[in-house]
């Protein structure tokens, strides 16, 4: 039996404590806030009793079957589709760009193949491999739906022009020439029934495990433990010493309003001149729900000052050469796995949480197994 210490009881820390603990070891797990479940915590609003999204919209999506399977052992997840919407000049449109969006944005009635040629004519077919998001983007939907549906959302969401991101931001989006609406490709899609948080706990709920809520970690305390798991910030575990990696964080303006505000739970405002880039209304994430009142965020996304909590990781050139650097280091240690969003720096999806977090408390049992340190 090895005494682990997780710092952060979001996704990763909560699946390694888990499976650790099942394996019999004594697992202490420290969460510097009041509550479990990192960024994808939910609590219900005591004025509406809605339940929300308190770091803003999470919808569970996989194809991975272990990771849906393991999920479904600790909640029960409703089906779920995430359709989304955004109101550009007065309008609102569906997304991703579909052939609805597509018909409707130019007043056409085409059908599929007739949009996809429409769309290839528009499109910048000399960029043979996008390297940036607006180059995915010129590529793939061409300069008109760029410009309404993408550039001024970038610009708010990132801070920095769209030539400067990395394409794969884009890809995370379908083109879809079909109504085919769902903001996902994945094939297990759902919203847990009574929330993140109530899974997350549950997941914890092991003699195995110590949980110490509103306990910061210093990095004195790795010494009381045979290894540590932290999903603390990289540059954080260094004490910022060759700098500070950059995030986006958000703020929401809360407001209630009685019944029904926006008839979605996810309304996009892509416009510059909106300060805003989203309003999200958390009763529809759970439509089998009945509430008098809605509880509505408005979305604003800035620079990460470092009182503020980290969302989304950057990954512009000068991080990326910063995050070389850590990793580097990282890498050296012993007795410490970085893990998760803030531990690796990555902009991670919740399913791709749980399986990295399943294959790395399983390597650690292997090397438990041999005697050797990891
Ligand atoms: N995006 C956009 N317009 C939209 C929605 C998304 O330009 O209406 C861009 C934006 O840069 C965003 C990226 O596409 O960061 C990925 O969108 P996604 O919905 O995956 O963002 P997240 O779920 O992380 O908020």
């Amino acid at each position: 039996m090895k005494s682990i210490l997780c710092v952060g009881a979001g996704l990763s820390g909560a699946v390694i404590a888990r499976t650790l603990a099942e394996s019999g070891h004594a697992v202490t797990v420290l969460e510097a806030r009041d509550h479990v479940a990192g960024n994808c915590h939910t609590e219900r609003c005591p004025e509406t009793g809605v339940l929300v999204h308190v770091y803003g919209p999470h919808i569970f999506h996989t194809d991975d079957t272990e990771v849906w399977d393991y999920v479904n052992r600790y909640e029960i997840f409703r089906p779920y589709r995430n359709r989304v919407k955004t109101t550009v000049g007065g309008r609102v449109y569906a997304l991703p760009i579909n052939l609805h969006t597509i018909n409707q944005f130019f007043g056409t009635a085409m059908g599929p193949d007739e949009a996809f040629a429409f769309i290839e004519a528009q499109a910048d077919t000399s960029i043979v491999a996008p390297q940036t998001f607006e180059e995915q983007a010129l590529r793939f939907v061409g300069r008109d739906l760029y410009e309404a549906f993408f550039r001024g959302y970038t610009v708010k969401q990132w801070g920095c022009a769209p030539s400067a991101l990395p394409a794969s931001i884009l890809r995370r989006l379908p083109v879809r020439f079909s109504y085919d609406d769902n903001y996902f490709f994945h094939r297990f899609q759902g919203m847990p029934t009574t929330g993140y948080t109530a899974m997350v706990r549950r997941i914890l709920d092991h003699p195995g495990i110590e949980v110490h809520l509103e306990s910061r970690f210093s990095r004195d305390m790795a010494g009381n433990f045979d290894h540590v798991f932290y999903s603390g910030p990289l540059d954080a575990w260094y004490d910022f010493d060759m700098g500070r990696l950059g995030y986006r964080t958000l703020d929401f303006e809360r407001f209630t309003h009685g019944g029904d505000y926006q008839g979605c739970a996810v309304m996009n405002y892509p416009e510059v001149d909106v300060p805003f880039t989203r309003i999200t209304e958390h009763r529809h994430f759970a439509p089998w729900e009945d509430h008098a009142l809605s509880v509505c965020y408005r979305e604003y996304s800035r620079a990460c000052a470092p009182a503020d909590i980290p969302y989304y990781p950057i990954r512009l050139v000068e991080e990326k050469k910063l995050l070389g650097a850590y990793v580097e280091r990282a890498d050296t240690e012993v007795g410490v796995t970085f893990v998760g969003r803030l531990g690796t720096y990555r902009y991670l999806d919740m399913d791709v949480t749980i399986r990295e977090a399943l294959d790395t408390a399983r390597t650690f049992r292997i090397h438990d197994a041999r005697g050797t340190r990891m």
